[in-house]
Protein backbone atom coordinates (compact mmCIF):
# COMPACT_ATOMS: atom_id res chain seq x y z
CA UNK A 1 0.00 0.00 0.00
CA UNK A 2 1.19 3.05 -0.48
CA UNK A 3 0.97 6.57 1.42
CA UNK A 4 -1.84 8.65 1.14
CA UNK A 5 -0.32 11.65 1.51
CA UNK A 6 3.18 11.05 0.07
CA UNK A 7 2.70 7.86 -1.87
CA UNK A 8 6.13 6.47 -0.57
CA UNK A 9 5.60 2.96 1.30
CA UNK A 10 2.85 3.35 3.45
CA UNK A 11 3.54 1.46 7.41
CA UNK A 12 0.26 1.70 8.89
CA UNK A 13 -3.38 2.16 8.67
CA UNK A 14 -5.81 4.43 11.06
CA UNK A 15 -8.77 2.53 10.26
CA UNK A 16 -10.81 5.28 11.86
CA UNK A 17 -9.61 7.80 9.23
CA UNK A 18 -8.87 5.51 6.45
CA UNK A 19 -5.54 6.57 5.83
CA UNK A 20 -2.29 4.83 4.76
CA UNK A 21 0.60 6.31 6.07
CA UNK A 22 4.41 5.74 5.33
CA UNK A 23 7.04 6.47 8.34
CA UNK A 24 7.40 9.80 7.86
CA UNK A 25 3.68 11.44 7.14
CA UNK A 26 3.07 9.07 10.35
CA UNK A 27 5.36 10.63 12.94
CA UNK A 28 3.88 14.24 11.15
CA UNK A 29 0.86 13.45 12.03
CA UNK A 30 0.64 11.99 15.93
CA UNK A 31 2.61 15.15 16.20
CA UNK A 32 0.22 17.48 14.46
CA UNK A 33 -2.55 15.72 17.05
CA UNK A 34 -0.48 16.77 20.15
CA UNK A 35 0.91 19.96 19.40
CA UNK A 36 -3.09 20.86 18.03
CA UNK A 37 -4.39 19.02 21.78
CA UNK A 38 -1.57 21.65 23.46
CA UNK A 39 -3.12 24.66 21.54
CA UNK A 40 -6.89 23.93 22.10
CA UNK A 41 -6.70 23.03 25.55
CA UNK A 42 -4.32 26.32 26.48
CA UNK A 43 -1.65 24.86 27.40
CA UNK A 44 0.43 27.55 27.27
CA UNK A 45 -0.53 30.28 29.10
CA UNK A 46 -1.02 33.40 27.20
CA UNK A 47 1.60 35.52 30.55
CA UNK A 48 4.27 32.94 29.81
CA UNK A 49 7.23 35.10 29.10
CA UNK A 50 11.36 34.24 29.02
CA UNK A 51 11.66 35.78 31.86
CA UNK A 52 8.83 34.16 33.87
CA UNK A 53 7.98 30.98 31.88
CA UNK A 54 5.82 28.40 32.73
CA UNK A 55 7.23 25.19 33.83
CA UNK A 56 5.73 21.94 32.97
CA UNK A 57 7.00 18.46 34.91
CA UNK A 58 6.30 15.47 32.84
CA UNK A 59 5.66 12.23 34.71
CA UNK A 60 8.13 9.80 32.90
CA UNK A 61 7.83 6.47 33.80
CA UNK A 62 9.86 4.92 30.57
CA UNK A 63 6.94 3.42 29.13
CA UNK A 64 5.78 4.16 25.62
CA UNK A 65 3.48 6.81 26.35
CA UNK A 66 5.53 8.75 28.35
CA UNK A 67 8.54 8.79 26.78
CA UNK A 68 6.66 9.91 23.35
CA UNK A 69 5.15 12.73 25.04
CA UNK A 70 8.31 14.04 26.49
CA UNK A 71 10.57 13.37 23.04
CA UNK A 72 8.02 15.51 21.30
CA UNK A 73 7.20 18.29 24.05
CA UNK A 74 11.07 18.55 24.16
CA UNK A 75 11.37 19.30 19.99
CA UNK A 76 8.19 21.04 20.30
CA UNK A 77 9.15 23.50 23.17
CA UNK A 78 13.20 23.13 22.74
CA UNK A 79 13.32 26.55 21.28
CA UNK A 80 11.27 28.29 23.41
CA UNK A 81 11.98 30.20 26.55
CA UNK A 82 8.29 30.74 27.69
CA UNK A 83 8.14 26.95 28.45
CA UNK A 84 10.73 24.73 31.16
CA UNK A 85 10.34 21.12 30.70
CA UNK A 86 11.50 18.43 33.60
CA UNK A 87 11.13 14.76 33.90
CA UNK A 88 10.26 13.44 36.88
CA UNK A 89 10.49 9.49 37.42
CA UNK A 90 9.64 7.53 40.51
CA UNK A 91 10.92 4.23 41.30
CA UNK A 92 8.27 2.37 42.95
CA UNK A 93 10.81 -0.45 44.52
CA UNK A 94 9.65 -3.57 41.47
CA UNK A 95 12.40 -5.71 41.21
CA UNK A 96 13.08 -6.99 37.17
CA UNK A 97 10.70 -4.04 36.34
CA UNK A 98 11.15 -0.34 37.54
CA UNK A 99 15.02 -0.83 36.91
CA UNK A 100 14.92 -1.39 33.61
CA UNK A 101 12.62 1.89 32.87
CA UNK A 102 14.31 4.18 35.19
CA UNK A 103 17.28 3.14 32.70
CA UNK A 104 15.33 4.00 29.65
CA UNK A 105 14.47 7.55 31.13
CA UNK A 106 17.83 8.32 32.16
CA UNK A 107 18.71 7.69 28.57
CA UNK A 108 16.08 9.79 27.00
CA UNK A 109 16.85 12.38 29.13
CA UNK A 110 20.24 12.65 28.61
CA UNK A 111 20.00 12.16 24.42
CA UNK A 112 17.49 15.40 25.10
CA UNK A 113 19.85 16.96 27.09
CA UNK A 114 16.44 17.08 29.97
CA UNK A 115 16.40 18.02 33.38
CA UNK A 116 15.77 14.79 35.45
CA UNK A 117 14.51 14.16 38.53
CA UNK A 118 14.41 10.54 40.04
CA UNK A 119 12.34 9.92 43.56
CA UNK A 120 12.01 6.56 44.95
CA UNK A 121 9.21 5.55 47.20
CA UNK A 122 11.84 3.81 49.51
CA UNK A 123 13.67 7.46 50.37
CA UNK A 124 10.76 8.98 50.39
CA UNK A 125 8.07 6.32 52.50
CA UNK A 126 10.83 3.33 53.35
CA UNK A 127 8.65 1.18 51.34
CA UNK A 128 8.84 -0.55 48.43
CA UNK A 129 6.35 -2.08 46.43
CA UNK A 130 7.35 -5.90 46.18
CA UNK A 131 6.98 -5.76 50.06
CA UNK A 132 3.52 -3.92 50.03
CA UNK A 133 2.22 -6.46 47.88
CA UNK A 134 3.52 -9.59 49.61
CA UNK A 135 2.38 -7.75 53.42
CA UNK A 136 -0.80 -6.02 51.59
CA UNK A 137 -2.11 -5.10 55.63
CA UNK A 138 -5.38 -3.79 54.15
CA UNK A 139 -6.11 -6.61 51.79
CA UNK A 140 -6.36 -4.31 48.89
CA UNK A 141 -4.42 -4.56 45.23
CA UNK A 142 -1.49 -3.15 44.70
CA UNK A 143 -2.25 -0.86 43.05
CA UNK A 144 -4.21 1.21 45.29
CA UNK A 145 -1.52 1.43 48.16
CA UNK A 146 0.72 2.54 44.76
CA UNK A 147 -1.82 4.94 43.40
CA UNK A 148 -1.80 6.74 46.69
CA UNK A 149 1.89 7.08 47.03
CA UNK A 150 2.35 7.78 43.38
CA UNK A 151 -0.17 11.24 43.56
CA UNK A 152 1.68 12.22 46.53
CA UNK A 153 4.87 12.30 45.15
CA UNK A 154 3.64 13.87 41.95
CA UNK A 155 1.87 16.29 43.94
CA UNK A 156 4.85 17.11 46.41
CA UNK A 157 7.55 17.45 43.82
CA UNK A 158 5.81 19.31 41.05
CA UNK A 159 5.02 21.97 43.80
CA UNK A 160 8.89 22.18 45.06
CA UNK A 161 9.77 22.22 41.86
CA UNK A 162 7.96 25.01 41.01
CA UNK A 163 5.29 23.44 38.52
CA UNK A 164 2.78 25.18 36.52
CA UNK A 165 1.25 21.76 35.03
CA UNK A 166 2.19 18.05 35.72
CA UNK A 167 1.68 16.36 32.04
CA UNK A 168 0.88 13.12 31.82
CA UNK A 169 1.33 10.36 28.96
CA UNK A 170 -2.24 9.41 29.11
CA UNK A 171 -3.74 7.90 25.70
CA UNK A 172 -6.48 7.67 23.61
CA UNK A 173 -7.16 4.67 25.06
CA UNK A 174 -6.59 5.32 28.78
CA UNK A 175 -9.05 8.12 28.54
CA UNK A 176 -11.44 6.43 26.77
CA UNK A 177 -11.32 3.49 29.23
CA UNK A 178 -11.67 6.02 32.45
CA UNK A 179 -14.98 7.89 30.44
CA UNK A 180 -16.81 3.99 29.74
CA UNK A 181 -15.39 3.23 33.88
CA UNK A 182 -17.46 6.63 34.79
CA UNK A 183 -20.30 6.09 33.00
CA UNK A 184 -20.67 2.50 34.21
CA UNK A 185 -19.86 3.47 37.73
CA UNK A 186 -22.96 5.89 37.44
CA UNK A 187 -21.40 8.56 39.68
CA UNK A 188 -21.62 12.18 37.58
CA UNK A 189 -19.37 13.65 40.59
CA UNK A 190 -17.11 11.36 39.07
CA UNK A 191 -17.54 13.06 35.39
CA UNK A 192 -17.50 16.46 36.50
CA UNK A 193 -14.73 15.81 38.72
CA UNK A 194 -12.24 14.51 35.82
CA UNK A 195 -13.35 17.14 33.77
CA UNK A 196 -11.78 20.25 35.87
CA UNK A 197 -9.02 17.53 37.18
CA UNK A 198 -7.28 16.81 34.13
CA UNK A 199 -9.99 16.49 31.05
CA UNK A 200 -11.13 20.24 29.53
CA UNK A 201 -9.32 23.40 28.21
CA UNK A 202 -7.70 25.29 30.52
CA UNK A 203 -10.26 28.38 30.12
CA UNK A 204 -12.86 25.76 30.79
CA UNK A 205 -11.86 24.25 33.88
CA UNK A 206 -12.09 25.06 37.40
CA UNK A 207 -8.78 24.02 38.94
CA UNK A 208 -7.97 23.79 42.83
CA UNK A 209 -5.03 25.84 44.53
CA UNK A 210 -4.17 22.94 46.49
CA UNK A 211 -3.09 20.82 43.20
CA UNK A 212 -0.82 21.27 40.52
CA UNK A 213 -3.42 21.54 37.19
CA UNK A 214 -2.83 18.35 34.82
CA UNK A 215 -2.62 17.84 31.13
CA UNK A 216 -2.89 14.83 28.83
CA UNK A 217 -1.65 15.62 25.43
CA UNK A 218 -1.37 12.69 23.91
CA UNK A 219 -4.98 11.97 24.61
CA UNK A 220 -5.94 12.24 21.21
CA UNK A 221 -3.60 9.77 20.17
CA UNK A 222 -4.76 6.10 20.33
CA UNK A 223 -1.98 3.55 22.10
CA UNK A 224 -1.46 1.22 19.18
CA UNK A 225 0.21 4.29 17.41
CA UNK A 226 1.78 5.52 20.52
CA UNK A 227 3.94 2.20 20.38
CA UNK A 228 4.23 2.91 16.66
CA UNK A 229 5.74 6.14 17.06
CA UNK A 230 8.50 5.13 20.13
CA UNK A 231 9.63 2.34 17.70
CA UNK A 232 9.49 4.55 14.63
CA UNK A 233 11.63 6.89 16.35
CA UNK A 234 13.37 4.32 18.20
CA UNK A 235 12.91 5.69 21.28
CA UNK A 236 14.05 4.10 24.76
CA UNK A 237 10.84 2.89 26.02
CA UNK A 238 10.14 0.16 28.24
CA UNK A 239 7.28 -2.47 27.39
CA UNK A 240 7.49 -4.95 29.95
CA UNK A 241 4.28 -5.03 32.48
CA UNK A 242 4.69 -4.16 35.53
CA UNK A 243 4.09 -7.78 37.78
CA UNK A 244 1.82 -5.93 40.17
CA UNK A 245 -0.52 -4.78 37.63
CA UNK A 246 -4.12 -5.63 38.62
CA UNK A 247 -6.36 -3.56 37.34
CA UNK A 248 -9.19 -6.48 36.63
CA UNK A 249 -11.73 -3.95 35.28
CA UNK A 250 -10.00 -1.88 33.24
CA UNK A 251 -8.65 -4.90 31.94
CA UNK A 252 -12.34 -5.81 30.78
CA UNK A 253 -12.96 -2.25 30.09
CA UNK A 254 -9.94 -2.48 27.24
CA UNK A 255 -10.86 -5.89 25.47
CA UNK A 256 -14.40 -4.34 25.42
CA UNK A 257 -13.33 -0.84 23.55
CA UNK A 258 -10.98 -2.85 21.64
CA UNK A 259 -13.64 -4.91 20.42
CA UNK A 260 -16.04 -2.03 19.28
CA UNK A 261 -13.21 -0.32 17.88
CA UNK A 262 -12.50 -3.47 15.13
CA UNK A 263 -16.17 -3.67 14.64
CA UNK A 264 -16.56 0.25 14.60
CA UNK A 265 -13.74 1.76 13.99
CA UNK A 266 -13.66 5.50 15.34
CA UNK A 267 -15.41 4.45 18.46
CA UNK A 268 -12.82 5.66 20.80
CA UNK A 269 -13.21 9.02 19.42
CA UNK A 270 -16.57 9.64 19.44
CA UNK A 271 -16.81 8.65 22.75
CA UNK A 272 -14.50 10.71 24.06
CA UNK A 273 -16.31 13.87 21.94
CA UNK A 274 -19.37 12.81 23.52
CA UNK A 275 -18.22 12.52 27.02
CA UNK A 276 -16.09 15.75 27.30
CA UNK A 277 -19.33 17.60 26.29
CA UNK A 278 -21.32 15.80 28.74
CA UNK A 279 -18.41 16.33 31.57
CA UNK A 280 -18.17 19.67 30.60
CA UNK A 281 -22.24 20.13 31.66
CA UNK A 282 -21.79 18.17 34.48
CA UNK A 283 -18.77 20.05 35.80
CA UNK A 284 -20.75 23.16 35.17
CA UNK A 285 -24.08 22.09 37.32
CA UNK A 286 -22.32 19.48 40.13
CA UNK A 287 -19.05 21.28 41.29
CA UNK A 288 -19.73 22.36 44.63
CA UNK A 289 -16.68 25.04 44.97
CA UNK A 290 -13.24 24.54 46.02
CA UNK A 291 -13.12 21.40 48.50
CA UNK A 292 -12.71 22.53 52.00
CA UNK A 293 -9.41 20.40 52.63
CA UNK A 294 -7.85 20.82 55.80
CA UNK A 295 -3.95 19.46 56.32
CA UNK A 296 -2.23 16.10 57.39
CA UNK A 297 -1.38 16.02 61.21
CA UNK A 298 1.23 13.72 60.10
CA UNK A 299 2.69 15.17 56.95
CA UNK A 300 0.91 18.47 56.11
CA UNK A 301 -0.47 17.65 52.79
CA UNK A 302 -4.26 18.71 51.66
CA UNK A 303 -7.20 16.28 52.99
CA UNK A 304 -10.43 16.14 54.72
CA UNK A 305 -9.53 13.67 57.33
CA UNK A 306 -7.06 14.11 60.35
CA UNK A 307 -4.38 11.73 58.51
CA UNK A 308 -4.19 11.68 54.32
CA UNK A 309 -4.59 8.74 52.79
CA UNK A 310 -0.97 8.08 51.90
CA UNK A 311 0.24 8.67 56.21
CA UNK A 312 -1.99 6.16 56.87
CA UNK A 313 -1.04 3.46 54.07
CA UNK A 314 2.63 3.97 55.14
CA UNK A 315 1.63 3.29 58.75
CA UNK A 316 -0.06 0.45 57.56
CA UNK A 317 2.11 -0.90 55.93
CA UNK A 318 4.88 -0.54 58.58
CA UNK A 319 2.51 -2.56 61.02
CA UNK A 320 1.53 0.59 63.17
CA UNK A 321 -1.67 0.46 64.50
CA UNK A 322 -3.22 3.84 61.77
CA UNK A 323 -4.85 6.54 63.00
CA UNK A 324 -8.26 6.90 61.10
S1 LIG B 1 0.80 -1.58 37.79
FE1 LIG B 1 0.08 -1.06 39.84
S2 LIG B 1 1.72 -1.69 41.23
FE2 LIG B 1 2.60 -1.65 39.17
S3 LIG B 1 3.53 0.38 39.00
FE3 LIG B 1 1.44 0.54 38.16
S4 LIG B 1 0.16 1.19 39.89
FE4 LIG B 1 2.14 0.46 40.74
ZN1 LIG C 1 3.90 9.72 3.33
ZN1 LIG D 1 0.05 12.80 55.42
Amino acid sequence: MDCDKCGTDAVTHLAYSGLHLCEGCFTQSVEKRVRKRIREDGVVPDDATPEDPDTWVIGLSGGKDSVVLTKILHDTFEQDPRIELIGLTIHEGIEGYRDESVDACVELADDLELRHELVTYEEEFGVQMDDVAEEDPEGMAPCAYCGVFRRDILERYADELGADKLLTGHNLDDEAQTALMNFLEGNPRQIAKHFDASLGGFDDRETQETFVPRAKPLRDVPEKEVALYAHVENLPAHITECPHASEAYRGEIQELLLKLESNHPGTRHSIMAGYEQLAESAADSLRDGVDDLGECDRCGAPTDRDVCRKCYLVEAVDGEVPAR
